[in-house]
């Protein structure tokens, strides 16, 4: 049995092509179904549906043999125990810093005062700041990120855009961009050698339909 693990949405709407290119169809649709196992037209693949973040974890301690995870995901993970063959350039977006309009990020950051950020990626945020040697207090959110400077909880967030609609809508700008993010192929090292030959076969399926 070769169980993948996805989350529902974007990333697993995204995979559905790839997976047929593999000639591996979803027999359930998660948006009607409440299963969290789902069957395939093949007998021995199984799709399981995670939160986003639990999918690196899924497959790190084999609740999975592979899964599809942001890259924004996986940096916050840590990537242990992982083999990443593939990105599969999907759900594609970017992480970016953004502040209220009337902020003065550029005099902020350049005075070298403390600047406080709230944000669910906090690796990717503790890094980006200390890359440019900026002293920051970090504020963990799971989530509503927008609303962290109009409340005055934060100077800025980093935060993942992708149309910058979310942003417009609550009066805040892009003042930086950090990253491009798409999802990534992530598969258990153990299960790569436990069963190399089926587990091959997918990776390579995925591999000639990533979207060019
Ligand atoms: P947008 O309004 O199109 O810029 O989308 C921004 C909102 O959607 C933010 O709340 C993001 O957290 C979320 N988002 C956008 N793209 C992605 C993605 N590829 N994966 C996960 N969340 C995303």
């Amino acid at each position: 049995m070769i169980t993948l693990a996805l989350s529902k949405g974007r990333i697993f709407d995204d995979t559905l092509p790839l997976l047929r290119a593999a000639g591996i169809e979803v027999l359930d649709d998660p948006e009607t179904s409440r299963k969290l196992i789902l069957d395939t037209n093949q007998p021995d693949v199984r799709v399981v549906l995670v939160r986003a973040t639990d999918v690196p974890t899924y497959v790190q301690y084999g609740g999975a043999d592979l899964g599809v995870a942001g890259k924004d995901v996986l940096i916050e993970h840590g990537g242990e125990g992982l083999y990443q063959p593939l990105d599969l350039k999907i759900a594609a977006c970017r992480m970016s810093v953004a502040v209220r309009a009337d902020f003065d990020y550029q005099a902020a950051v350049k005075q070298g005062s403390r600047l406080r950020v709230a944000t669910k990626f906090t690796t990717i945020a503790r890094d980006h700041f200390a890359d440019k040697g900026v002293h920051i207090d970090l504020i963990k959110l799971y989530g509503s990120m927008e609303l962290a400077p109009l409340t005055g909880l934060a100077d800025a967030i980093v935060d993942l855009v992708s149309t910058g609609n979310t942003l417009r809508a609550n009066h805040l700008v892009e003042v930086e961009q950090i990253m491009d993010i798409s999802s990534r192929l992530v598969v258990n090292q153990a299960a790569l050698k436990l069963k190399r030959e089926p587990l091959r076969r997918l990776i390579d399926a995925f591999a000639s339909a990533i979207p060019t």
